[in-house]
C-alpha cells in the first residue's frame, strides 16, 4: 500500500540527537506495528528513526497477523501504543485483535490507533467507543508529520492514564503499608518494613538501608546514627554506623538528608527523610534502577509524612508501655511489671523467695484528713525508706494505692525486719509523722506457673493481717487458699445452679402442741447438685449473702411459698400460714418491703397467711430501719416471727416495742431438754413469750419427750422431725390427708 512519502523527511523539533543521552538505563516507548504489509512496517520505522517523544526514545515491536500479535502480546507489557491494521487475514482481525487487548489482556491503558487502506473499511463508530480506540488513520495518512502529530498524542494520553494509574495504586499501596505497619516488634521490624514498602511503592527491588539515631526510644546517650534495618546487597551493613557504611556517598547522602531534614532525589538512587514529631529522625536510602517520575516524587512525599506519623505512633506505644509498666507517681515498676518479675522468679526456680505486700494502714484516712499533697508525699517517704533499706536486691514495685509489693530471699524480707523499717518516723514539712504497715507474705516455692496467682495470695494474707490486726503480718498458707477456692468454687456454682433451677423448696409443717392441729408450713431452700449431692443451706446461705445473690434468692423463695400456699388454699387443705425466712441482707434491701406486697398481690395470698422469719440478730443490729419496716409490714397484715430466739442479744425492753408475732425458740435449747441442762432456756422463753403477749413455737422437736415437756411448759406450737420432716410440694398433700 502506497504512502504518501512526500512529508516524510521534513524535519521535526522533537527530534533530538540519541548521543545526548545520558548513560543511565534508557526507558523507551514500546509502539507496537501490527500490519500485513511489510511496506508499512519499513516506511513507519524509517519515518520514525531517531525520533524521540516527550524525551523518550521509540522501541518497536512488529507482527504480521492476528494470531502472531496474540502470541507475541501474550509475552509483552507496557505497549503504549498500537498502530493496528484493520484488515489482515480477515476483514475483522484488526477488530478481533482490540478486543483481545483490550478484554483478555486487559491492557487499559495501551493506545491504539487503527490504520487502514480502504476508508471503507472503517469500523463502525460503536467499536471505537466500545474498545477505546483513540485514533482512526487511513494509511494514506501516516505521513511522518501526522504519524509524530498522533503518535505523541497517543503517548501523552498512555502517560497520563499510567500516571493517574499509579497514583492510584501508589495511594492505595500507601494505605496498605501504613497498616501494615505494626509495633510488636519493635523499631528493626518496622524499619525493614519501610524499605520493603518504599520498594514495592516505587516498582523497584528493596535495595538499600534505613539509618536512625542511637536507640529511638530509650536513653539520651546515642549520638549517633545506625543502620537499622538493610535489604538486598546492603544486608551486611546491619547496625554498622554511618562512618562504617564505606560508601562515601551513601554517607554524604544520609548525613545530608539527617542534617538538613530534607529528601534527595538522584538518579540512581534517594535518600527519604522521615520525621515523627518529638522523634529523632530516620533516613533511609534506596537504590534507583531508573530515575523516578515526578508523580513518584509525589507519592514519597505522601509516604514519608505518612510514616512520620507511624514513627509518632510507635514513640506513643513505647510511653504507653512506659506507663504500663512504670507507676508515674513514685516511679516504680506497677502491678502488671511485678507480676512479670514473680513469673521469671518463678521460671527460675530460685529458692526460699518471698513475696510480701506491704500496706499503709489507714491510709485513705490520711488521705482524706491530710489532703492528697499529703497523701503523695507520704508515699514517696513511704518508697524511698523501702528502697534505701532494701537496697537494690530487693524488687520493689508499687502495686495500688498505699500497697507496696517487695520480691527477695526471704531472709532479706523478714517480717520483723520490716516492722522495724518504720518504726522511725517520717519527717517532711519539719514534722515528723508516725506510719504502722500490716503486711500480707507468700513464699513463691509453692508456685508452678502463675505470679498473678501468688500475688493473690499475699493479698489474702494481707487482708487477714488488716482485719484482724492492723501493723501485723500474715503469712499465707495452703489452708487460707483452700477455703477460700472452696468457697469462690462454690459460690460459682451456686449462681450456676440457680440460673438452672437446681434450687427447690421443701415444706415443713407445723402444728399447734395443745390440740395438734396443722397450723402452717415453713419453706426451707434445698440445693441439689448436677451429681445428686444435697448442699445444706447453712453452707450456701451465707454465702448467697456474701455475693448478693441472696436477694434474688430470696424473692424467688418467697413468690414460690406464696404461690404454694395459694393451690393449697384451692385445694382446700390449706393452714393458716406460710413461714418463710428472712435474710438480713434481704431485709435491708430498699424495695424489700415493696417486693412482699408484690408477691403478695401477684399470687393473691392475704397477708395474713404470710409469715415472715428474721433472725435475732439481725433485729438487734439495724434498730431503727428495723423498727420502721417492721412495722410497715406489720401495718399490712403480715405475721412476724423471731427466728432463733434466745441465740441473739436481745435487749428485752427493746423487744416490748417490736410489732413481732411470735418467738421461735431455737432447735439447740429444744435439744437441750435431753441434757442436765434440761428445759431451763426453753421454759424462760416461753414465759417471756407470754409476759410480752407473743406466740411462741419450738423448732426442732424430734422426740415425744420434747413434744411433752413443752406442751407441759405452755409452748404453743411447734414442728421437728417427730412431726414431721421438710418435704417437697408433692408429697405435702399426702402428709396432709394423713394428718387428717
Ligand atoms: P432455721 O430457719 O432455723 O430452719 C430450721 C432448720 O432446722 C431447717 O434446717 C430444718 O430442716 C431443721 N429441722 C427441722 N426440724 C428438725 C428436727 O427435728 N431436728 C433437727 N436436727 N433439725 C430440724 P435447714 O433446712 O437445713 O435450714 C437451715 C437454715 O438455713 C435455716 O434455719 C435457715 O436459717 C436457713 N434457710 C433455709 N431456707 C432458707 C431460705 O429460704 N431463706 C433464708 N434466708 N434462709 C434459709
Ligand atoms: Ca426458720
Ligand atoms: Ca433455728
Amino acid at each position: 500500500m502506497p504512502i504518501d512519502d512526500d512529508d516524510l523527511f521534513i524535519e521535526d523539533d522533537s527530534t533530538d540527537d540519541p548521543s545526548q543521552a545520558s548513560n543511565a538505563p534508557v526507558r523507551s516507548w514500546k509502539i507496537a506495528i501490527v500490519d500485513d504489509d511489510e511496506d508499512v512496517h519499513k516506511t513507519t520505522c524509517f519515518a520514525l528513526q531517531y525520533t524521540q517523544i516527550l524525551n523518550r526514545p521509540l522501541e518497536f515491536i512488529h507482527t504480521y497477523s492476528k494470531e502472531e500479535t496474540r502470541r507475541v502480546f501474550a509475552n509483552e507489557s507496557d505497549i503504549a501504543v498500537i498502530l493496528l491494521d484493520v484488515v489482515m487475514e480477515t476483514e475483522q482481525a484488526g477488530l478481533e485483535l482490540v478486543s483481545f487487548i483490550r478484554e483478555e489482556l486487559k491492557w487499559r491503558d495501551t493506545r491504539i490507533i487503527l490504520r487502514t487502506g480502504q476508508p471503507g473499511y472503517a469500523p463502525e463508530e460503536e467499536a471505537i467507543r466500545n474498545f477505546d480506540i483513540n485514533d482512526y488513520k487511513t494509511k494514506n495518512e501516516l505521513t511522518r508529520k501526522k504519524l509524530l502529530t498522533s503518535l505523541t498524542a497517543a503517548i501523552r494520553s498512555y502517560e497520563q492514564i499510567c500516571t493517574i494509574d499509579a497514583s492510584r495504586r501508589g495511594l492505595h499501596q500507601i494505605i496498605l503499608s501504613s497498616a501494615s505497619f505494626t509495633f510488636d516488634h519493635g523499631i528493626q521490624a518496622f524499619a525493614a518494613g519501610v524499605i520493603t514498602q518504599i520498594a514495592a511503592l516505587c516498582g523497584v527491588p528493596p535495595e538499600g538501608l534505613l539509618c536512625a539515631q542511637g536507640e529511638l526510644n530509650e536513653g539520651e546517650n546515642g549520638q549517633q546514627f545506625n543502620v537499622i534495618a538493610s535489604a538486598g546487597h546492603y544486608s551486611r551493613l546491619m547496625n554498622c554506623t554511618i562512618d562504617e557504611i564505606g560508601d562515601v556517598n551513601i554517607q554524604n547522602a544520609l548525613t545530608h538528608v539527617l542534617t538538613h531534614r530534607e529528601s534527595l532525589f538522584n538518579e540512581h538512587n534517594m535518600t527519604l527523610y522521615f520525621s515523627g514529631r518529638g522523634n529523632r529522625p530516620l533516613a533511609a536510602y534506596i537504590d534507583l534502577p531508573y530515575a523516578l517520575s515526578e508523580i513518584n516524587h509525589n507519592l514519597l512525599e505522601v509516604f514519608c509524612s505518612n510514616l512520620g506519623v507511624c514513627l509518632d505512633n510507635l514513640s506513643l506505644v513505647n510511653q504507653l508501655k512506659n506507663h504500663a509498666y512504670r507507676d508515674q507517681l513514685l516511679k516504680l515498676p506497677n502491678r502488671l511489671k511485678f507480676i512479670d518479675h514473680i513469673n521469671d522468679l518463678i521460671k527460675a526456680k530460685r529458692p526460699q523467695q518471698m513475696l510480701a505486700l506491704v500496706d499503709i494502714d489507714d491510709f485513705a484516712e490520711i488521705n482524706d484528713v491530710l489532703g492528697h499533697h499529703y497523701g503523695d508525699l507520704l508515699l514517696k517517704a513511704v518508697a524511698d525508706r523501702l528502697r534505701s533499706d532494701l537496697g537494690n536486691d530487693i524488687f520493689l514495685a508499687r502495686i495500688s494505692g498505699d500497697v507496696f509489693g517487695l520480691l527477695g530471699h526471704q531472709a532479706q524480707l523478714h517480717p520483723d525486719h520490716l516492722k522495724q523499717l518504720f518504726s522511725a518516723p517520717f519527717i517532711f514539712d519539719d514534722t515528723a509523722h508516725a506510719v504502722s504497715t500490716s503486711t500480707g507474705m507468700v513464699e513463691l516455692s509453692g508456685y508452678e506457673t502463675d505470679g498473678a496467682e501468688a500475688l493473690k495470695d499475699a493479698s489474702i494474707a494481707l487482708k487477714r493481717s488488716k482485719t484482724y490486726q492492723r501493723g501485723s503480718y500474715t503469712l499465707f498458707t495452703r489452708k487460707m487458699g483452700l477455703e477460700i477456692r472452696e468457697r469462690a468454687t462454690l459460690m460459682q456454682h451456686l449462681h450456676a445452679a440457680f440460673d438452672a433451677e437446681r434450687l427447690f423448696l421443701m415444706y415443713q409443717p407445723q402444728i399447734e402442741l395443745s390440740t395438734q392441729r396443722f397450723i402452717g408450713l415453713e419453706a426451707l431452700i434445698r440445693w441439689r447438685t448436677d451429681d445428686g449431692q444435697m448442699i445444706p443451706p447453712t453452707d450456701f446461705i451465707p454465702l448467697a449473702e456474701y455475693s448478693g445473690l441472696i436477694v434474688s434468692l430470696g424473692a424467688w423463695v418467697l413468690r414460690t411459698a406464696c404461690f404454694l400456699m395459694v393451690r393449697l388454699q384451692k385445694a382446700g387443705i390449706a393452714p393458716e400460714r406460710m413461714a418463710v425466712n428472712v435474710s438480713v441482707v434481704q431485709f435491708r434491701q430498699d424495695d424489700f418491703v415493696e417486693n412482699v406486697r408484690k408477691a403478695l398481690a401477684d399470687s393473691g395470698l392475704r397477708p395474713e397467711n404470710l409469715e415472715l422469719e428474721i433472725t435475732e440478730s439481725v433485729t438487734m443490729a439495724s434498730a431503727s430501719m428495723f423498727e420502721s419496716r417492721l412495722h410497715e409490714l406489720k401495718k399490712m397484715g403480715i405475721n412476724i416471727a423471731i427466728d432463733d430466739f434466745g441465740t441473739g442479744f436481745s435487749s428485752l425492753s427493746y423487744l416490748d416495742k417490736l410489732p413481732v408475732d411470735r418467738l421461735k425458740i431455737d432447735r439447740a435449747f429444744v435439744q437441750q431438754i435431753d441434757t442436765p441442762e434440761g428445759p431451763r432456756i426453753a421454759e424462760l422463753i416461753t414465759q417471756l413469750g407470754k409476759k410480752l403477749g407473743l406466740s411462741v413455737i419450738a423448732e426442732g422437736i424430734e422426740t415425744q419427750t420434747h413434744l411433752d415437756t413443752l406442751q407441759a411448759m405452755g409452748c404453743h406450737e411447734g414442728q421437728g422431725f417427730l412431726i414431721g420432716r421438710p418435704i417437697p410440694e408433692d408429697m405435702l398433700l399426702e402428709w396432709i390427708k394423713a394428718r387428717v
